[in-house]
């Protein structure tokens, strides 16, 4: 089997999220956005498919590259990507060694007619999910105060999660960040929701030390899980500063460069307790199985990073936790079990009891609606 053709089609549709300043989502007013569709053809009539790919490091740097490979070498193919990053970084993102990753396990399971966590090694059909909030914002009845968290977190509970996970405030809200009232979020959660429910905060990322260590010892507590990127992550020495001080695990790395280098050495210095990873951060599922692999080694737990289905069919083949999905990102004013206009169902079905199953059907599980991507294709290279 040849690869004979890689295609990336461009289409729009009729979003309720907006984007602030610094690229944080928010519920916003209907508005035209647009989403993509990588497609890999072989030469058999299979083809591997996934959403999010930039189409012009698509078209510039991976289809020259793919086509006449055999869509199975996903190991070659992912080296040589990586290794023409050096030069071409800017264009060549992670990300976008992600999506032609993600579309080549696809591929696989559409030709083998198996999903894609079998193909990995199943190790589970379902998984924990914790809620995991969008970032705070200054919508009324949105999350805009330490009450609102509150409230969310009962309906989360309500509807069956045993976790929930604070995104808190960030710029560009004029008085944020501001770690008392990140502590004090977390708290009128906890005192809503009693002892019970699981709780983790990933709040703004580049605090100080000291304002770390405050909020992580109020974490503690508070009975906290979990602490979540609250520093930039390129200064390793003060998550090693900051894990040493505190009881609570650290989290991370979450959005550093590097892939599986950068978890190796983070493990090393003991800068975080659980690792972390998700196939956009890391390039995509190969990568990823790498990481989950490390961490077994060295006795490391390892969340995953974010939802959608490459990440849920790697969380559905770890052997070690992982112990919780990232489903979201969620806001009082959104549906999150509506479907995306370009999918029949969504990815990640959640039962009562807040555990959510991974699809049964071949590859990634994808059930793509193509009239409507076809009736709203604006370009197709
Ligand atoms: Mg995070």
């Amino acid at each position: 089997m040849k690869i004979v053709d890689v295609t990336t089609q461009v289409f729009t549709y009729t979003s309720k999220i907006v984007y602030d300043a610094d690229g944080h989502a928010h519920p916003g007013p209907e508005h035209e956005a647009t989403q993509s569709l990588l497609r890999i053809i072989t030469d058999e009539g299979v083809e591997g498919y996934c959403f999010g790919a930039d189409p012009e490091p698509i078209q510039r740097i991976v289809k020259p590259m793919l086509i006449g490979e055999d869509p199975f070498h996903r190991e070659r193919i992912w080296q040589r990507l990586k290794e023409r990053q050096r030069l071409h970084l800017g264009l060549l993102s992670d990300r976008v060694l992600a999506a032609v990753d993600m579309a080549l396990w696809d591929l696989a399971g559409r030709y083998l007619n198996q999903p894609v966590y079998k193909l990995l090694g199943a190790y589970r059909e379902k998984v924990k999910a914790y809620a995991s909030t969008m970032c705070g914002d200054e919508l009324e009845g949105g999350l805009n105060t330490p009450e609102a968290y509150a409230d969310f977190a009962e309906q989360c509970k309500e509807r069956g999660y045993k976790a929930f996970k604070l995104h808190t405030w960030m710029p560009p809200i004029p008085w944020a960040p501001d770690p008392k009232m990140d502590v004090a979020a977390c708290r009128a959660v906890r005192e809503r929701v009693g002892d019970d429910m699981v709780l983790m905060l990933d709040p703004y990322h580049y605090y100080s030390r000291e304002e770390a260590l405050y909020i992580g010892r109020e974490l503690e507590k508070l009975g906290f899980y979990w602490f979540e990127e609250p520093m930039d992550e390129h200064g390793i020495s003060s998550y090693v500063w900051l894990a040493e001080q505190l009881d609570i695990p650290i989290v991370g790395p979450e959005t550093a460069e590097g892939k599986m280098y950068t978890r190796a050495e983070w493990i090393v210095r003991g800068a975080s307790d659980i690792s972390r990873g998700g196939v956009w951060d890391v390039g995509g599922i190969t990568p990823l199985m790498k990481i989950v692999h490390l961490c077994e080694s060295f006795g490391v737990r390892m969340e995953v990073h974010g939802g959608g289905a490459g990440n849920l069919h790697v969380l559905c083949a770890m052997g070690i936790p992982g112990e919780y999905y990232e489903r979201g990102l969620l806001h009082p004013f959104l549906d999150y079990e509506e479907p995306p206009p370009w999918l029949h169902e969504i990815v990640d079905p959640m039962d009562d009891e807040g555990y959510v199953h991974v699809s049964q059907r071949p590859g990634l599980g994808l059930n793509i609606n193509f009239d409507y991507i076809e009736a709203h294709t604006i370009a197709k290279v």
